[in-house]
């Protein structure tokens, strides 16, 4: 049993369903479990509808509404034969008088809360999760959709809820491993789930690539593959540097950090459930099916390179915090990661020195109020618009020097903060934001132009 999970450029449009599907069908004798994302841009479009109805703007949200429904009428027209179209929009329109219900609910009340979010944001992969199912029959696939309400369990953490494993792994079992027994093929849709009394979650942007993971792990998957719009996992964002190239095979700690630091093509937690089953997972690319991909895997190759890719995530902010006739006492960490705790802000990069620590945060409208906090403590200062610089990979454990040769080329950019992380696999900086451009194009230039042929394509 495999788990394929085509994010939302593979389902974008019939053109690209149907290649989903043959995809799928090349497939059948490792019993595929498939797993979708809403069409590409349809999550960002239902928050802002979700927002809009929120801010008492009614007309835009529905206005919204209707564009997406029409999208979604024309992929399943072109898609469905005559007759079951027919029955198939009736659905469609049920789905979608439900949506506009919610909206006006919302914009009546003027104001959005995280759980009615959810409840917006999940209609994505409802959507295409249902058109893929029909889409898959109609071309000859045994294809069942299952509401992954119905297995994916989480916490009430709207937004970003955290699946509850034992709970789901036993829905799982029963719900989905009989159907693939049967040999049919499940579709369902990631990023959602439910709470045990039934309540719409979504577990986080980007999250149908660990809905996938998870699925892999609670069904014994031999392989999950991740099928996306690109060759596999590259050297860098292939949209900052052409130059990028495919990783042919990576471990599965240097794929988290990759992810952790902005390598959007994997969601950061997709990682965690395949270790724990040592599943394989692969990257691959819907619009290029024969290239090989990329594997990730417990154990690596050895690698001559230095690094195996550099990652970049912005919208960062970093917090000062200075205490001069404190130093850092006794219990002052404790006190300041207690503040980035009551405030629910997670932090990424840290550096002491004896009278001031700084920090990093994803900026958020949070920040004041923590600052306003962490002011009882001390001096703080925060700025925006920075961004963290990742470089990855295991050889950086035992090769000297790999450091100052990072910050040699970079001798005319402001670095903010140095990390080399306790994982000893990455190498982290923090730099201005509109510097990541001409920053990862140097670096890659210079660690990624003669590249171990065993490890990159
Ligand atoms: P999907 O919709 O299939 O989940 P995403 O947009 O979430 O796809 O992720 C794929 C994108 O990730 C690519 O188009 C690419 O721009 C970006 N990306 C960032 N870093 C990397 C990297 N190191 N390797 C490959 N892609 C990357
Ligand atoms: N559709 C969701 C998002 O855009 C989940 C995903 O695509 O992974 O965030
Ligand atoms: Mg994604």
């Amino acid at each position: 049993m495999i788990v394929m999970k085509f994010g939302g450029t593979s389902v974008q449009d019939s053109a690209a369903i149907n290649t989903a599907a043959s995809i799928v069908k090349g497939r059948l004798s490792q019993k595929p479990v498939v797993v979708v994302s809403a069409m590409a841009k349809v999550t960002d479009q239902l928050l802002t509808m979700a927002r809009a109805a929120g801010s008492g703007d009614r007309k835009t949200a529905l206005d919204l509404s209707r564009s997406l429904r029409e999208r979604h009428y024309n992929t399943a027209g072109e898609l469905l034969h005559t007759a079951i179209f027919s029955k198939f929009h009736s659905e469609l329109e049920d789905s979608f008088e439900a949506l506009d219900e919610l909206l006006r609910g919302i914009a009546a009340v003027g104001e959005v809360t995280p759980r009615t979010t959810d409840h917006v944001a999940a209609y994505g992969e409802l959507l295409s999760s249902k058109i893929c199912a029909a889409a898959f029959s109609a071309c000859g696939l045994d294809a069942m959709l299952v509401d992954s309400r119905q297995c994916m369990v989480t916490d009430n953490v709207h937004m970003r809820a955290a699946p509850l494993m034992e709970e789901t792994h036993a829905r799982l079992r029963t719900k989905v491993r009989p159907l693939v027994e049967a040999g049919r093929v499940p579709v369902m849709g990631g990023f959602i789930g439910a709470t045990k009394a039934g309540v719409t979650t979504t577990i986080g942007r980007g999250g149908s690539d660990y809905s996938a993971a998870i699925i892999g792990a609670g069904l014994d998957a031999q392989a999950i593959e991740i099928w996306t719009d690109v060759d596999g996992m590259m050297t860098t964002d292939p949209n900052l540097c052409p130059e990028a190239r495919r990783i042919k095979v990576i471990s599965f700690d240097e794929a988290a950090e990759l992810a952790y630091f902005g390598a959007k093509v994997l969601h950061p937690a997709t990682v965690l459930p395949a270790v724990q089953k040592n599943i394989p997972v692969f990257i691959l690319n819907s619009r290029n099916p024969d290239c090989e991909g990329t594997r990730i895997t417990a154990r690596a190759p050895h690698c001559r390179n230095s690094f195996k890719a550099i990652a970049a995530k912005k919208r960062i902010t970093i917090i000062d915090v200075a205490a001069p006739r404190m130093l850092l006492v006794h219990g002052f960490l404790r006190a300041i990661f207690e503040a980035f705790d009551r405030h629910r802000v997670p932090v990424d990069v840290v550096s002491t020195s004896e009278v001031s620590v700084s920090l990093t945060v994803d900026s958020n409208e949070s920040i004041p109020a923590l600052a306003a906090d962490l002011a009882t403590l001390a001096d703080v200062k925060y700025e925006g618009r920075k961004a963290i610089v990742c470089l990855v990979g295991e050889n950086l454990r035992e090769t000297p020097g790999v450091a100052a040769r990072v910050f040699s080329e970079l001798t005319d950019v402001k670095i903010r903060m140095i990390s080399q992380g306790a994982s000893e696999i990455n190498l982290t900086f923090v730099i201005e934001e509109d510097q990541v451009p001409q920053v990862i194009q140097r670096l890659h230039k210079v660690f990624f132009s003669d590249l171990d042929p065993e490890v990159f394509a």
